[in-house]
């Protein structure tokens, strides 16, 4: 669309664009009744959009078109804004210049990329291991369909502002004592736009975008963490003047878990097992995120022991079923408030174990022993 080859420089891209969006602006394309430039300046904008942010331009490099369309469910990944600064001085170099104003003053006729707007959702640690799909309730500014966007009802046109003759400022020259000053500013009769509604479009009140609360299909990739952030490109506010619209900047929030906690890619969690288990070994049934496995503890294990079950945490985010593993840490657990029946058991089974049984125990006392020498 732009022109260039893939691997243009980021310069020669933006000249490349800068070159077709004069060509096909609206403003300067005003007899464009089939709005073939309209269209034209549309994709020139969007590739532009693609190509102009680092990470999307890698995509795009890797998958194509499909790397960057949200509807392809490829739009993970990071960053508020990106690259897309180069809107503003791109046309300001063409519009906003030339009569006066300086570098300073912005055409309020340029297009302006819509807001990007930031959602919180909130997730089970289920959801954020697995993945889903959730739909959330986006309140944004959409182009009015009624005016197509101009804010003038339809069949009537927005007329040229007779103050400003359409500059959107107006210069007054003051004189003083000290001299004359001449000072412009924006044009009140018409905001600073150049035009005047005079019959402002009903649906929107004029100003061309609507508020609308809209569901959204948001893709939770699998292996996604607390506090990360899915982009879905263009589903932000509207833009204006032709801007393209802002993102919808998706914040994970995952809630706690009452078993499980995760460390990156791998859960942990305490278990614990009677004494005697941990003296005899036994098969117990452990609780992983896919539900419960059986496991083999062995005979005389200590507490504190961490087993690791391969392969049973979190699915890696985009790692083709990759994923962490599951740590059992052991708590032995000593019963307390034994009968006395009990308590004469172990009484009978502690004077028949020998001392070197108890290694760390022995280990210990050896030392202990050495140490008063
Ligand atoms: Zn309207
Ligand atoms: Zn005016």
């Amino acid at each position: 669309m732009l022109g260039v080859d893939r691997s243009a420089s980021a310069d020669e891209i933006k000249k490349a664009y800068r070159r077709l969006a004069k060509k096909y602006h609206p403003d300067l394309n005003p007899g464009d009744k089939a709005k073939v430039a309209e269209e034209k300046f549309k994709e020139a904008s969007e590739a532009y959009e693609v190509l102009s942010d680092a990470d999307k331009k890698s995509r795009y490099d890797q998958f194509g078109h499909a790397g960057v369309d949200p509807q392809a469910g490829g739009g993970y990944g990071g960053g508020f804004g990106g690259g897309f600064g180069g809107f503003d001085d791109i046309f300001s170099s063409f519009f906003g210049g030339g009569f006066g104003g300086g570098a300073t003053r912005r055409n309020p006729n340029a297009p302006q990329r819509g807001r990007d707007l930031k959602y919180a959702v909130d997730l089970t640690f289920e959801q954020a291991c697995f993945g889903c799909e959730i739909e959330i309730n986006v309140n944004r500014s959409e182009k009015c369909d009624s005016c197509g966007g101009s804010g003038a009802e339809k069949g009537t046109s927005p007329t040229t502002c007779s103050v400003c003759h359409g500059t959107g400022q107006v210069t007054t020259v003051q004189r003083t004592a000290f001299g004359s000053f001449q000072s412009s500013r924006p044009c009140t009769s018409c905001g600073g736009t150049g035009k005047i509604i005079t019959n402002p479009c009903k649906e929107c009140r004029g100003e061309g975008s609507v508020r609308k609360t809209r569901k959204v299909k948001v893709k939770i990739p699998a292996g996604i963490d607390n506090d990360q952030m899915i982009s879905l490109s263009g589903q932000g506010d509207s833009g204006k003047n032709g801007g393209p619209a802002g993102d919808l900047l998706v914040v994970t929030r995952v809630k706690r878990h009452k078993l499980f906690t995760r460390q990156g890619y791998d859960v942990m969690f305490d278990f614990p097992i009677t004494f005697v288990e941990a003296a005899l070994g036994a098969e117990v049934k452990v609780p992983t995120v896919d539900g419960e496995v059986s496991y083999n503890i062995p005979e005389g294990t200590q507490t504190g022991t961490v087993f690791r079950i391969k392969g049973k945490g979190i699915p890696r985010l985009h790692g083709n079923g990759a994923r962490g593993d599951q740590y059992v840490k052991i708590l032995v657990e000593i019963p307390k408030n034994l009968t006395e029946k009990q308590k004469d058991i172990l009484r009978q089974f502690g004077d028949t174990v020998e001392p070197a049984k108890y290694k760390e125990r022995k280990s210990f006392m050896d030392k202990v022993k050495e140490f008063l020498k």
